[in-house]
């Protein structure tokens, strides 16, 4: 009998979890899920404010890919009401997380499956000649043949403008989930970032400090665009499209193709078109060249994430609201430098004129979004994975370099088949791997590899 081990308490770890506990495997299971959150909340659903709203709708959010009982059919159970189209809170995602990992665990407990669930954090993985041995905080040493990452998103590194004195004022905040429970009463808050995270941050603290003015900065001052009322109808030339997409030679040519389709049917929802693409967005990427791929990174990043990732109806039409009010403003402008003890200095560079201006403001919260640079990470096991050998960062700092399907690959190139990973750290392979439709298939598949794989002998690093 050998051990399996899934490192992460986010959603993505509990679905190779339930997926895992649902197979026929003698395997002890064994889910490191710390102890920040319930295990299976991770950071989305950790959230208990009720309009901190998923941006998918009911109907398309799951845990498993052979779900027990689906989210909107447990939605409707708990809120009168609530229908498959809605956008619910995500906070709700989170007891259907939990509910649906007690019942796998139940029916694998009647099974006579052995499995374990530690409330810890894996603070090193080391292979031994027996698999890997990984070490939890407090002290207590597992050993497992095959092992799963599932970190999910990287603490937030402060931006390099930002000054030490700034950091350490307690005005500018880092983690923009704890803001509204911080003893603050700001007059002026600022935000920077206009993504999803910067959105919710905005909608809390209107409604936390209902006098404070709020101002959003991004290069670009883009919100995410909002999701239809309903679900619109598929584009029918999908198929075609998508086709010719993937004989695009780079983004340039991928974004021109999909302009070309938006002139051409202009009586269409171009949601439609960008929803439809889901099915290739990976195979997309990694037709990417290294050169492309930056590409990207730089001129097409920030319009493929406003328009691929939208808002719920509900939270646009908040915003909306605060903007008419004048209550909140949207900057397109860069930001040369954060300073001061409180309230602090603010130096921007406006996109438009280039010209830069000062502006105070007593809070200022960074909502930059999802950081996948692990090199820099402060997580002291991937400090220790890298420094091994054992995995290798991505060269553009999207995770960690694997293969599609979750396998790690190591410093010498070789591809380990007992170290996965799953979410974000699959960006570099990947591109879009963090929302539940991508994770939970892409827990199923590893599921089904790590009850069927044998187990390589583990490479005798430090052994
Ligand atoms: C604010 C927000 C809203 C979102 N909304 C949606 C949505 O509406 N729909 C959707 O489909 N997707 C949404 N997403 C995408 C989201 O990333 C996924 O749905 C999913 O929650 C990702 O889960 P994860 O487990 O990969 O990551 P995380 O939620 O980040 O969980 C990883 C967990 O692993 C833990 N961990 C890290 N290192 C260790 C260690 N060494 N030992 C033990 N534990 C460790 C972390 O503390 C964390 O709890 C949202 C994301 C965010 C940030």
């Amino acid at each position: 009998m050998t051990n399996l081990a899934i490192i992460g308490g986010g959603a993505a770890g509990a679905a190779v979890f339930g997926a895992l506990l649902a197979r026929d495997v003698d395997d002890t299971v064994h889910w490191v899920a710390g102890d920040a959150a319930p295990a299976g909340h991770g950071v989305a659903y950790s959230t208990q404010e009720e309009h901190h709203l998923l941006n998918v709708r009911a109907s398309g959010m799951g845990l498993y890919l052979d779900a027990d009982e689906d989210f909107a059919a447990f939605s409707a159970q708990q809120r009168a009401g609530a229908k498959p189209t809605d956008f619910l809170p995500r906070r709700l995602f989170g007891h259907y997380v939990e509910s649906q990992l007690r019942k796998r665990m139940h029916a694998a407990g009647q099974r006579q499956r052995d499995f374990r669930v530690h409330a810890r954090q894996a603070c090193s993985i080391r292979p031994t000649s027996q698999g890997y041995t990984i070490t939890l905080d407090d002290g207590t040493a597992l050993t497992a043949q095959r092992v799963v990452l599932a970190l999910g998103a990287l603490d937030a590194r402060p931006l390099r403008t930002v000054t030490a004195t700034a950091l350490d004022s307690g005005v500018y905040v880092m983690d923009p989930w704890t803001l509204t429970s911080q003893p603050l009463s700001p007059r002026r808050l600022t935000v920077i970032g206009t993504g999803l995270t910067a959105v919710d941050t905005l909608i809390s603290a209107s409604k936390r400090w209902p006098d404070a003015e709020l101002i959003a900065v991004s290069r670009h001052g883009l919100l995410p665009f909002t999701h239809p009322e309903l679900p619109i109808t598929p584009f029918p030339h999908q198929a075609e499209i998508n086709a010719s997409l993937l004989d695009c030679n780079g983004p340039a040519q991928v974004l021109a193709t999909i302009r070309g389709v938006f002139a051409a049917h202009q009586d269409i929802d171009w949601r439609s078109v960008i929803d439809g693409l889901r099915p290739i967005n990976a195979k997309l990427w990694q037709g990417f060249d290294a050169r492309q791929r930056r590409q990207f990174l730089r001129h097409v990043r920030w319009i493929w994430e406003s328009s691929r990732h939208r808002l719920a109806p509900e939270s646009a039409e908040t915003l909306q609201q605060l903007r008419d009010e004048g209550r909140l403003h949207i900057h397109s402008a860069r930001v040369l430098a954060v300073d001061g003890k409180g309230p602090l200095s603010i130096t921007l560079r406006s996109r438009a004129t280039q010209r830069i201006t000062r502006m105070e403001s007593d809070v200022v919260v960074q909502a930059t979004g999802l950081d996948t640079a692990v090199a820099f990470a402060k997580s002291p096991l991937l400090a220790k994975l890298l420094k091994s050998g054992l995995v290798v960062a991505d060269p553009l700092q999207l995770g960690l370099l694997a293969q599609a399907d979750g396998r790690l690959i190591g410093e010498n190139g070789d591809v380990h088949h007992s170290l996965y990973a799953i979410g974000s750290l699959l960006r570099g392979n990947l591109w879009e791997c963090t929302a539940m439709p991508e994770i939970r298939e892409a827990a199923d598949k590893l599921a089904t590899l790590l009850a069927t794989a044998h187990p390589e002998p583990s490479p005798l690093i430090n052994a």
